[in-house]
């Protein structure tokens, strides 16, 4: 990884982390007005069900967001965490958060679909 395309990573990552951070917070204004009015329909639960979900996914993506930034200033950015290869530049060109090379991911989601949890899975997303 050269000192060029760390920084072009640290700008693509604190950009997202701006943009994610300010969804997640009107994401919450917008749960906070619709429990407040609708609270008792059920139609309004799977609605918010669903809006807790996709906060969810968010708050998962920023968690991964922060902690690629954190691996950029303690110098193991493009590190795979589990096995300590390179991850391959164009799997970090598509998912720039990636904390595991393709493999390990792979082997990951497998093990975390195995065990019936499906969160998570958004290292392979974009
Ligand atoms: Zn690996």
């Amino acid at each position: 990884m050269t000192m060029a395309s760390t920084d072009m990573f640290q700008a693509i990552l604190a950009r997202k982390e701006a943009e994610l951070a300010l969804v997640l917070r009107n994401r919450d204004d917008i749960a906070i007005e619709k429990s407040a009015d609708q609270m008792d329909e059920v139609q309004d639960a799977s609605e918010r069900d669903l809006a807790i979900r996709n906060v969810d996914r968010e708050s998962i993506l920023l968690r991964q967001v922060k902690a690629a930034l954190r691996r950029i200033r303690d110098g193991s950015f493009g590190t795979c965490i589990d096995c300590e290869w390179a991850i391959s530049p164009k799997r970090l060109a598509a998912v720039p958060w990636a904390s595991r090379c393709i493999h390990c991911q792979e082997a990951a989601d497998r093990d975390r679909q195995e065990r019936g949890n499906e969160s998570e899975t958004l290292g392979n997303a974009a």
